[in-house]
């Protein structure tokens, strides 16, 4: 059974508070969901950003985005001991100063306490509290966002690594020649 998406309460300083209108398409309080997009994603850094829960009718949805959580690096964060959990190297500095700080008060992401050195910034090992399941995934076929884009609520993965995930059995076809040795590689590291 897939467990049920984990929505995150945020406040703006840069928003207005009350109900959302033409005038204001995005006001406080709003909520969002924590995503792993497929896009570049690595096993051993997995690219999680923040996309709005919902879409409402003054909003056109040009950036689902909310965040980009992620900082590429070299450096390889180590893993989490619960398979179900990701580990990875969060940028906490400028657009996302103090959004590590409300996710560990909402349990989305804890510190695991390592930390390394890029130029002059610092980057944060992070471990999700969340499991998989509870935050919202992106089709590695076709690229669109569980829940805001997908039809079905919630997509299917793939069924060796089960860690791809997909809108059908289209999406996913279209995505197997890219995904076959990365497919080999994950089940090698999951050991299944
Ligand atoms: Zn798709
Ligand atoms: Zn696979």
């Amino acid at each position: 059974m897939m467990s049920k998406l984990q929505t995150i309460q945020f406040t703006s300083a840069h928003l207005p508070n009350g109900t959302p209108s033409e005038e204001h398409p995005l006001t406080n309080p709003g909520e969002l969901l924590l995503c792993r997009h497929a896009a570049d994603n690595t096993f051993t850094n997995p690219n999680f950003l923040l996309i709005h829960a919902h879409k409402n009718p003054f909003d056109d949805y040009q950036a689902p985005m909310f965040a980009m959580l992620t900082a590429s690096s070299d450096d390889t964060v180590r893993p989490s001991a619960d398979p179900l959990k990701k580990t990875f190297w969060m940028k906490t500095y400028s657009e996302n100063k103090g959004i590590l700080e409300q996710l560990e008060a909402q349990n989305i992401l804890k510190r695991t306490g390592e930390k390394v050195n890029q130029g002059y910034v610092t980057l944060i090992g992070v471990e999700t509290v969340l499991q998989r399941g509870q935050w919202s995934e992106t089709c590695h076929g076709c690229g669109r966002l569980e829940q805001l884009d997908s039809v079905k609520p919630r997509m299917m993965r793939c069924g060796k690594c089960k860690d791809r995930y997909y809108c059908n059995k289209e999406c996913q076809a279209a995505g197997w020649p890219a995904h076959k040795e990365d497919c080999k590689r994950i089940c090698r590291v999951l050991a299944l």
